[in-house]
């Protein structure tokens, strides 16, 4: 049975563009209920953790950067199919290929300002979710 929850994390483009409020707007339109929320700024070790899965990518040192240029929100989300539904709201990777009204293609800046993450798996989205969230803080 497809998973219940996933992660989410505004980037930092987005929040200092002011954008946390449509976004988080565009979620709760779709049906998501946030389970947990925060705001906070990643230490440049956190951030090489959180995308260690990425290293040897050739975009991987500057996603670490960007990460830590400004604080950014977190949130779980649950829905029915969460995982594969929050990818179809938010859109493609390159904001350029996201379809109309995906948050992508809404509120990115480029491939690497794209606006928000979402968990690729059911699996991913529980590591994600407990990488920022002890369970007591998630309702
Ligand atoms: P997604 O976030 O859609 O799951 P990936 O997991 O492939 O995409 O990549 C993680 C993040 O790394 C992307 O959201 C984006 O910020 C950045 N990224 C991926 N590919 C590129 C690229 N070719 N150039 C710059 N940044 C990239
Ligand atoms: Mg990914």
């Amino acid at each position: 049975m497809a998973g219940q929850n996933t992660f989410t994390i505004i980037k930092p483009l987005a929040v200092t563009k002011g954008y946390i409020g449509p976004i988080l707007n565009k979620i709760s339109e779709a049906e998501f209920k946030i389970t947990a929320l925060k705001m906070l700024h990643l230490t440049r070790g956190e951030a090489q953790r959180f995308y260690e899965v990425h290293v040897g990518r050739p975009f991987y040192d500057d996603l670490v950067e960007f990460m830590i240029s400004g604080p950014i929100v977190v949130a779980v989300l649950e829905k029915e199919d969460a995982v594969e539904e929050y990818r179809k709201l938010i859109g493609s990777t390159d904001p350029e290929k996201a379809e109309e009204g995906t948050i992508r293609k809404m509120y990115a800046e480029s491939m690497q300002a794209n606006a928000v993450h979402g968990s690729d798996s059911d699996e991913n989205a529980e590591i994600e979710a407990a990488f920022f969230f002890p369970s007591s803080d998630r309702f």
